[in-house]
């Protein structure tokens, strides 16, 4: 396994594997870039094939955090931590005690939060042994209704260049995930707006009770949301879902949601662009929640910050949409170039200032 020489480890500044036999913790930490402050991130907790799979993982995800936290003009840098999730039972207080003393040997460098298959009460484990957690009980509280309504920010941006009005009313809108903690929040919010909406989830029960309350037609079988003849399409459940399988049968004009990495692979971008589908960059549409939780970073970063920084999302968002558009180029090649430039300018900055 290759960690200098690995397509995804673009300089990182750390990269931290941590074991603890006793609890039968393997977790790597890795901090992609500190040069706006500290690296912050969640924490996935997930079964990997191979600890090759899981640095992948963590390296992509970690780099993502950075290009996000700079798009959002986060006083942060990127991080992110996987644990490989150990086999059989296993004492999870434990597990998340011994991956809080391994942040702790990072000395501040990265601040861990959750993610996928980590809780607020594992957080709750690792906080015994370092102040450097965020997403606590007690702390910020849920973050999907601030991600919900930046998402919904980015998507009237989106309606604008796509269709020359930001209105909603009477857009077909093709929402996948729609019960989950974002895409819930996020339908009412497209359902006031007067949008047409066609769900999909493979919760059945609360799939009919959230369309039914909102007025929206449901997607029976799942995978069919990507045949929708709708005007946008909304990802909110898994990564990887603009793919060679799903792009030809997309009817859509915009395709803007919640979910991370929804582009399988970087060149899905040009294949949108390719078929007169517009993109928002999966990081910058769905800061919300890393905004929300800088409250428990600094206090100063209070609702009325937030929500701020959530009018500047889509005003940002926009930029990007106008510069791919007048440039030619895919929206996510777009924000991904200003993503780095901004982090070697800070990094210049940080350099010049020392
Ligand atoms: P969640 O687990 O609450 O919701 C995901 C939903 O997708 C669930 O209702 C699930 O049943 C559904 N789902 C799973 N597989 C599906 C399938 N094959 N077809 C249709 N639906 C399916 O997660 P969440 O917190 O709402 O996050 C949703 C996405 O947004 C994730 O990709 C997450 O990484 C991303 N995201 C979330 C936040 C946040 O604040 N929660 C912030 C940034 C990004």
């Amino acid at each position: 396994m290759s960690v200098f020489e690995h397509q995804a480890f673009d300089d990182h500044e750390k990269v931290l594997f941590a074991t603890d036999p006793a609890s039968g913790l393997k977790a790597i930490l890795a901090v992609h870039s500190t040069v706006r402050g500290p690296a912050v991130g969640g924490c996935r907790m997930w079964s990997y094939e191979s600890s090759a799979e899981a640095l992948t993982d963590v390296l992509r995800l970690s780099q993502g955090m950075s290009y996000k936290n700079i798009m959002a003009d986060l006083p942060i840098g990127g991080g992110k931590s996987v644990i490989m999730r150990p086999e059989g039972d296993f004492d999870r207080q434990a597990l998340f005690e011994a991956f809080g003393r391994a942040l702790e040997g990072l000395g501040g460098a990265y601040i861990s939060a959750e993610d996928v298959g980590v809780s607020p009460d594992d957080m709750v484990a690792a906080r015994r042994n370092t102040r450097h957690v965020v997403g606590l009980p007690d702390g910020t509280g849920d973050p999907s209704p601030v991600t919900a309504k930046g998402v919904f920010l980015g998507i009237q941006a989106c309606a604008q260049r796509g269709f020359g009005s930001e209105d909603l009313a009477g857009k077909k809108i093709a929402v996948q995930g729609a019960t989950g903690h974002v895409g819930a929040y996020l339908v009412r919010h497209l359902a006031k707006a007067g949008a047409e909406l066609f769900l999909a989830d493979i919760r059945e029960t609360e799939l009919k009770a959230l369309a039914a309350e909102t007025g929206a037609t449901v997607v029976e079988d799942p995978k069919a949301i990507y045949d929708v003849e709708a005007d946008i399409f909304t990802p909110c459940a898994l990564g990887s879902v603009i793919n060679p399988d799903t792009i030809d049968r997309l009817k859509v004009k915009i395709v803007a949601g919640a979910a991370n990495n929804q582009l399988l692979t970087r060149d899905m971008g040009a294949e949108l662009q390719k078929r007169g589908i517009l993109y928002a960059p999966d990081y910058v549409i769905n800061a919300g929640g890393i905004i929300n939780v800088m409250g428990e970073i600094d206090p100063r970063f209070n609702a009325k910050w937030v929500e701020g920084k959530l009018v500047a999302l889509k005003s940002t968002l926009g930029e990007i949409l106008d510069k791919a558009e007048n440039e030619g180029r895919p929206a996510n090649i777009v924000s991904d170039q200003i993503a780095r430039e901004r982090i070697a300018e800070a990094a210049a900055q940080k350099k010049a200032a020392a």
